[in-house]
């Protein structure tokens, strides 16, 4: 039988109703969530790293599961941990995965003081999708809902539908169906793991507006400790005149990201000339984000800095995994 490691970091599937006020709270450990499963065809070996609501998810504690988890010697990786920056965690875990078995995350939508909880039938699913050995090979996976999805695409989408996870517009890589994963498609070959080791410092992610002056992009990117920024530019790529002359004065000094607000839709390269175009901001150094969205720019960004990546590294990473090569 397979060994299939399950580190559980908390959010709503570990939740259940407070005896206090009655709102749900990280109540419920690896084990827990495992015994209301029955029996698998697989041996688990399960582990409560954290019981956290996901909002307060950080690297430190998602390298502690990451080497947990490459610890364990086990067939496949499943991690447990809240829906809100599950895509974040998942894709973290993509880029900085040096191994070639499956890290398949999962979490649920409703608690389970709640009518018909996702959370049993989502970890159900991740364990199958980690067993399967067509699994191998394609980095960190996310379950919900039955999908399969890939780290590199899935976004939460819905605040509190079941069917929360989307991967427009590549679509999910397979689907679970009595207890087999269906793939559609195969995946890419992955790029060599990211080794980052210096966590420390800000990437923030600043967004492009109406009425924008740049003056929040140039107080935020003054803060202490701001080592790049990602700017979430309006439609394609753009930002007004005024965040544009920010840009390019922060570019020799820090990297500037800039990806798409819109939540669909690359970044573009060479198609508007103004200023603040994505071609003004290309000539002025910004690096574009292509298909990634800001969030998953601002992950990216952050673990090639701590991997003390340079400009020219920089540019030519987000090129390769933001799919504009
Ligand atoms: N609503 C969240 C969840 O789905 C809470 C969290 O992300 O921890 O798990």
């Amino acid at each position: 039988m397979p060994l299939i490691a399950l580190a559980s970091l908390g959010g709503t599937i570990s939740m259940a109703p407070d005896g206090a006020d009655g709102g749900a709270v990280p109540r419920l450990g690896a084990a827990d969530l495992l015994g209301g499963l029955g029996d698998l065809p697989m041996d688990v070996l399960a582990e409560t790293l954290a019981g956290i609501g996901s909002a307060s998810m950080d690297f430190a504690t998602l390298l502690r599961c990451r080497d947990w988890g490459l610890r364990q010697d086990a067939d496949g990786l499943v991690v447990v941990q809240g829906t809100d920056t599950l895509e974040e965690t998942a894709y973290f875990l993509d880029l900085t995965w040096p191994s070639e078995i499956p890290v398949v995350v999962t979490g649920a939508m409703r608690n389970a003081g709640l009518f018909s909880p996702d959370g049993p039938a989502n970890l159900r699913n991740a364990l199958t999708v980690a067993a399967d050995p067509r699994s191998r090979g394609r980095g960190a996976l996310v379950t919900l809902n039955d999908d399969v999805h890939a780290a590199r695409w899935v976004r939460k989408a819905h605040s509190s539908r079941l069917d929360a996870f989307s991967s427009a517009p590549a679509g999910p890589l397979g689907m679970v169906v009595e207890h087999a994963v269906h793939w559609f498609h195969p995946s890419p070959p992955r790029p060599p793991a990211l080794t980052g080791v210096d966590f420390g410092g800000l990437v923030p992610v600043v967004e492009a507006g109406l009425d924008d002056s740049g003056a929040v992009l140039s107080s935020v990117a003054a803060q202490p400790g701001v080592r790049g920024v990602v700017v979430a530019a309006t439609g394609v790529g753009h930002v007004s005149s005024g965040t544009a002359d920010v840009i390019a004065r922060l570019v020799p000094s820090i990297p500037v990201v800039v990806a798409s607000r819109t939540g669909a839709g690359p970044t573009l390269r060479s198609t508007y000339g103004f200023q603040g175009s994505e071609s003004s901001l290309i000539a002025m150094g910004a690096t574009m984000a292509g298909w990634l969205d800001a969030r998953k720019a601002r992950i990216l960004l952050h673990v090639l800095l701590a991997s003390g990546a340079d400009r020219d590294r920089i540019e030519r990473e987000f090129r390769r995994r933001g799919d504009l090569d």
